[in-house]
């Protein structure tokens, strides 16, 4: 490196974003021998996930949980008092969970010698950052590499945006100041989903109005179908094929029209209203213009197997870097560039990563799905099982869920597998294994799962693949 300025500091790597990519590959490069920087807006490290997204979202999904759990207990003879939710006691308990894990990052962070610089970075050239920040008096750093993991930030369009606190996005819903009365959801996606699960489990009156003709379009629909009568049940309204087609905030209400098959409803009034009609990237704003790294037409960085920008020396990953905008994904990204940043050879190349929307009943799935399997019109074989079935479902008091396996003609090789019920994000991981390690349905089926368990819907689905399965009828000719 040259001679540096007197408000130059240099680095190995510096890793903009300290999200579930950034920290992971931050951690990682050190681990590995390097000086890092790592650039944040936040005291800790942790990023959307920890500070807005998964881990709130998931410690309120578990109370919503324990709620409906409560309520659905009068079939098992036991009667629960109406709770008293207090929102403040919830919302502390909420932050405590974050506060502990991203304490924890912190000191994670600070065992490694890794430099935490709370600010921004924005690209003076190829191997320089301005910082800014308040906490350095030096304002560039210099770095052999770089690896951008920025993020996404939720879509607002025009028609949806409003200064107004009582229009939410996800990190507004999710400091959860009240619990209202009444809420619209805008947008049937994971967010959307997950939020009005845990909004009418504390008592609003929710109605989401999805764009499309079906709740979480892309996902396969019979993975999607016991979903939609939970929530059917759960929720005021479901409107299928609509959008809002004004917004404005009147007398402390959020008043909107909704717009479904080009004609116009009248006026409707709700106390709030949640906007969760995707995340776009982080991309602007960074100076990439003063680099060769490139951005394509939705905002995503370019990147090569190894993450690597059109830039040799500057990686991108994560949400700033393509779908699926998911922090495991971000994470192994991360762990990827880190490597390849460190002069290993490495790519980010999955058979299989996991999608878990944390509903209830979750579902999940990860490889092929069916609908793509139609679409692309592969030769698969499919086994299904149904958890009516299953005894441990039942012990649950949850017959409501479904696995199935994707697997290809002839071979039985695992390509695929969904997952709908309870815990179904917890079982996903299993047929991820399977994907990555080659194995066939036959080799799921083979070995033996605990009893009584949801795993063993795993064993039953592989085993429907050949035709074949304990628990489901067979006529015998
Ligand atoms: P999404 O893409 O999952 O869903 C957005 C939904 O809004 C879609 O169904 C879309 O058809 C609908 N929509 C779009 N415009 C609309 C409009 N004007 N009116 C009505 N509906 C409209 O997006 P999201 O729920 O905002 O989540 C963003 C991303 O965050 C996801 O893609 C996901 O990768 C990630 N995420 C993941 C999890 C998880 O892993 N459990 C949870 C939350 C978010």
């Amino acid at each position: 490196m040259s001679q540096l300025e007197p408000d130059q500091r240099d680095t190995q790597l510096v890793v903009l974003g300290a999200g579930p990519g950034g920290y992971a590959a931050a951690f990682r490069a050190a681990d590995l021998g390097m000086k890092v920087t790592l650039v944040d807006p936040e005291a800790n490290p942790g990023g959307v996930c920890l500070y807005r997204g998964c881990i709130p979202s998931k410690a309120l999904l578990h109370v919503a949980a324990l709620l409906e759990e409560a309520r659905a207990a009068s079939a098992y003879g036991i009667d629960f008092a109406k709770p008293r939710i207090d929102p403040a006691g919830l919302s502390a308990w909420k932050d405590g969970v974050v506060e502990q894990l991203t304490a924890g990052l912190g000191g994670l962070c600070k065992s490694r010698k890794i430099d935490y610089v709370r600010g921004r970075g924005v690209f003076y050239d190829a191997n320089t950052i301005e910082l800014q920040s308040q906490d350095t008096h030096w304002q560039r750093l210099r770095f052999e590499s770089c690896i951008i993991a920025t993020g996404s930030r939720p879509v607002l369009p025009s028609e949806l945006a409003s200064e107004s606190p009582l229009v939410m996005t996800s990190t507004g819903a999710l400091e959860l100041n009240e619990v209202p009365p009444t809420l619209l959801v805008v947008g049937g996606g994971y967010i959307g989903l997950e939020l009005a699960t845990v909004y009418a489990a504390l008592g609003s009156r929710v109605t989401v109005v999805e764009m499309t003709e079906s709740l979480l379009p892309g996902v396969d629909r019979d993975l999607v179908r016991p979903l939609a009568k939970s929530l059917d049940r759960r929720l005021d309204e479901i409107q299928l094929d609509t959008s809002v087609s004004e917004l404005s905030v009147k007398n402390a209400k959020v008043s909107v029209v909704l717009e479904s098959g080009g004609s116009k409803g009248p006026q409707r009034s709700f106390d709030r209203a949640l906007v969760a009609v995707g995340r776009r990237p982080n991309s602007s704003g960074l100076g990439l213009a003063n680099t060769k790294v490139e951005i394509d037409g939705r905002g995503f960085i370019r990147t090569d197997v190894e993450r690597r920008t059109a830039e040799p020396n500057v990686f991108a990953i994560g949400d700033v870097a393509g779908d699926p905008m998911l922090a495991h994904k971000a994470t192994h990204e991360g762990l990827v560039a880190a490597e390849a940043a460190a002069g290993r050879r490495r790519g980010f190349e999955p058979a299989a990563i996991p999608a878990v929307v944390f509903t209830d009943p979750e579902i999940a799935w990860c490889g092929l799905t069916e609908t793509e399997a139609t679409e692309q019109a592969r030769e698969v074989q499919v086994g299904r099982f149904p958890w009516a079935a299953s005894g441990r479902a039942l012990t649950l008091g949850r017959s409501d869920g479904v696995t199935k396996i994707i697997a290809e003609t002839g071979s039985g090789r695992m390509l695929g597998a969904g997952i709908v019920g309870p815990r179904a994000g917890e079982l996903i991981a299993e047929a991820v294994v399977a994907i990555e390690g080659g194995l066939s349905a036959e080799d799921l089926a083979l070995s033996i799962h605990p009893h009584p368990s949801l795993s063993e819907t795993l064993m039953e689905a592989a085993e429907g693949v050949y035709g074949l399965g304990v628990h489901v009828h067979k006529r015998r000719r």
